[in-house]
This record gives structure tokens, sequence and C-alpha cells, in this order.
């Protein structure tokens, strides 16, 4: 689960981060007054989840995918300024009406990063933050290396908003120091990484400061990235954070029913929310038009690449999992045909631990109470095979058999494209 910079900010603040003062605000008038408080001179910044907001572009809906393309295909295009005649999702205002005006020109239009994609982001929301006087900009990162099997922090003097150029053409210039979990952040680290970066003094210190609350904010919300870029040290010698980034590792979810309440779901895909609120959980929305029912994730990436195969393309990956409820292949069905771009629906079960019965009594009890108008071709495997395919035959349900996985898809290509 992602989380917008305001939260994610909150976060960073309580374990110890030095942030700058900030508040949200979804008008333009609470843009104002929250400037107002924070003695006028504040930045205000576009909240959505997705980065490059700074060099980013705001438009209307209809204009997304032509600004995307021009923001792409030339590098040219993607700069930006928080000042001046280029000005993006970020922008620096001196007086609370600047602010408003900053948050009026931002709010309710669509912002376009090379991070969004074509679609863009809907800003429903900006963040007024204390305005800083960079003197320099670092990135410090912690994410959790998979192939270490530990946290690990990244830092950079050379932060901004051209971290990824760094990274691309001098990754030599952002350091690595891997934390043993077993340990915790130990002294050494921060003085390590603050030497590397050429911090000295009271800076290194309010900079070890700094990375021992990142790792702190880590552990504390089961993150797998936290970032701050920039890292600023102002003209008056404070390190502070100036941005931050959160990921929090969905499988954690379960313990942090507080951090729950912080997931904002008009940024997920709208089939994807519906899934997960009909508890069919494993389910990622494609670009395809053949809907698949599948049990279990091996399978489900099989049958999506025997579709491949047969020349076709997978609408969505969805794995209903090894339950022996015929409701969770409803609510699979129902979600797949929220979806208008299928053409057809390929059930492909291998019941070990599931029974094929209750998978055929699904798609039953699905034609009894939806509107079914594409084909759905059933490939039905083990336990209860022969229950299983009795209900079917007595249904009269005009669905399409299939065997062999190889003849499923096949005949769910031929469905979709004969649609
Ligand atoms: P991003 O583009 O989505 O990463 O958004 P950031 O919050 O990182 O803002 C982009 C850039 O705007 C930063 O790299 C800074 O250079 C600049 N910026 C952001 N906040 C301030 C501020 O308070 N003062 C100044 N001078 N620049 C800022
Ligand atoms: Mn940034």
């Amino acid at each position: 689960m992602k989380l917008h910079e305001y939260q994610a900010r909150d976060l960073l603040a309580q374990n110890g981060v030095a942030v700058t003062a900030g508040r949200v605000a979804s008008t333009p008038a609470e843009a104002k007054a929250i400037a107002a408080e924070l003695g006028g001179k504040v930045v205000v910044k576009a909240q959505i989840h997705a980065g490059g907001r700074g060099k980013g572009r705001l438009v209307s809906e209809s204009e997304t995918a032509a600004m995307y393309e021009k923001l792409t295909t030339d590098p040219a295009n993607n700069s930006g300024q928080v000042k001046g005649d280029r000005v993006g999702g970020v922008r620096l205002a001196d007086t609370p009406e600047e602010a408003e005006q900053a948050a009026a020109a931002i709010l309710g239009k669509h912002l376009v990063s090379i991070q969004t994609g074509p679609e863009g982001k809907l800003v429903n929301r900006v963040l007024v933050a204390e305005q800083t006087d960079i003197a320099k900009e670092y990135y410090l990162a912690i994410i959790i290396d998979g192939a270490q099997g530990s946290p690990l922090i990244m830092a950079s003097a050379e932060g901004g908003q051209e971290i990824e150029v760094v990274a691309a053409n001098n990754p030599g210039a952002i350091i690595r120091e891997a934390i043993n979990p077993a340990a915790g952040f130990e002294p050494y680290v921060g003085r390590t990484l603050a030497a590397s970066l050429g911090f000295s003094g009271d800076q290194a210190a309010q900079f070890s400061a700094i990375a021992e609350g990142l790792y702190n904010t880590l552990v504390a919300s089961d993150a797998s990235l936290v970032e701050i870029n920039p890292l600023a040290v102002t003209d008056d010698g404070r390190v502070v954070a100036v941005d931050a980034k959160l990921t929090i590792d969905d499988n954690a979810m379960f313990r942090h029913k507080d951090l729950a309440e912080l997931r904002d779901k008009t940024e997920e895909d709208p089939l994807e929310v519906l899934a997960q609120d009909l508890g069919v959980a494993n389910f990622i929305k494609l670009e395809g038009n053949i809907g698949c029912v599948v049990n279990g994730a091996g399978l489900a990436m099989a049958t999506m690449d025997t579709i491949k195969l047969a020349g076709g393309e997978p609408a969505n990956f969805l794995d209903i999992g090894t339950v022996n409820d015929p409701q969770r292949v409803v609510n699979a069905l129902k979600v797949i045909l929220e979806d208008e771009s299928v053409k057809a629906i390929l059930v492909n079960i291998f019941g070990g631990m599931a029974r094929v019965d209750i998978i055929a009594q699904g798609v039953i009890m699905a034609h009894e109470q939806m509107k079914i108008d594409v084909p759905v071709v059933m490939r039905l495997v083990g336990t209860n095979l022969a229950e299983g395919e009795k209900l079917v035959e007595e249904s009269g349900l005009p669905l399409i058999r299939a065997k062999e996985l190889a003849e499923a898809a096949q005949k769910a290509v031929e469905a979709a494209n004969a649609a």
C-alpha cells in the first residue's frame, strides 16, 4: 500500500525524522489558511501516488495521454521548476494568496509525470508545507533488499529531481549500507553514511539521527520502501526532509489496522479495489480481453502463458485461492464481468484441496445471479471431477468444455475473437 507524501511525513516525524512543517488541504481556501499559519512562504505540492511531480504537467483529463507522450519522448520536455513559467505539481508561494492560486491551479486537474502513466492522476489534495531555503539536496532511502534478506540504506550527495539520471549514468554516486536486522540500527552506520556523503560536525549528527529515524519508520510500519528525496541542507545549516515516499508491505497490513485508514482507494485500479472488497485477494488487471478464473498462482501464470501461446491476451491475473466456497467463484466472475474489455472467460481449475464440484456450483450460481453475456470456457480437472461434470451437464448452461489447458486456451481465444 502506497501512502501520500503528507501521510509519510507524519510517520517519519513520529519516528524522529526532521521534516518541514505542513498540512494537507483539499480546497484553495484551506491552502491559503494553512499558508497564513505557516507564515506565508510555503510550497504547495500535489498529493498523488507517483513521483516526478515537480517536472510533471497539469492538464485536463482528455489531454493526459498526449502530455505523457510529450514528456516521455523528449527529455527536454520533462524539465520543471518550482517557480516561474514551467511550474508543475510542486510550486513555491511567497504569500497566502499565492498559495491559494497555486492550489487552485493544481486541484481538480490531472497531473502527468513520467511516473503516472498515460492516464495521469487526478489531484484531490495538496500539501502546504513551510518553504525551505535549500543549499544542497541529498537522496536517502531504505528498502527491503530481498536478495540480501535485510534492510538496505541507499544515499547520495547528488539527490533531487535528477536522481534517476544519477542512478543510470553514475551508479557509484549512490552509496549502500545494509542493516543487520538482528542488531538494529547501530550508530556506526549513521556515522559511516554521513562521512561518505561529506557531512561533518553537527550536520553529521543531524544526518545520523535522520537515518536512524528512517530505519525506525521502516520497521514500525513494515514498509518495503521509505524514501526522502530531497533530504535538504538549508541555508542556515539544518538537515531536513523536504519530500517523503512510503510503501507498506501489503502482507503486513493485518497488523497495521491503524494505518489501514491511510489507504486512498481513488489511487488504485477500481477493479482491483472491487476484487479486494469481495475477498478475491489475488487479482491484477491486465490489458487483454480474456478473463481468467484460476485456482493457484502458479496455475494462473501457466494459464496466462498458454493464452498467449494460443495468440490471445489475458485480461487479468486471478487466483481465487484454495477455498471450497462457491461464492468466491461468483465474486471472481463478478469482478471480471465489470471489465468492459473482457470478451471471453476461461475457468481453469485444478482441484486438489479445492473441489471441482464446488467450483462448478459457483459457476452455475453466477449464471443464476448475473447476466453473463460472454462465452465461458471451462477446463476442470481433479478432486470430485465426475460430480462437477455432472452438475455442469445438468445445468444446461452454454458452457464451452475443454479437457486440456492448450485446448481450453485455444477455445477461449477463438471465442474472444469471434465476439
Ligand atoms: P517530486 O518532484 O515529486 O519528487 O517532488 P519534490 O517534493 O521532491 O519537489 C521537487 C523539487 O522541488 C525538489 O527536488 C526541490 O528541488 C524543489 N522543492 C520542493 N520543496 C521546496 C522548498 O521548500 N524550497 C525550495 N527551494 N525548493 C523546493
Ligand atoms: Mn522528490
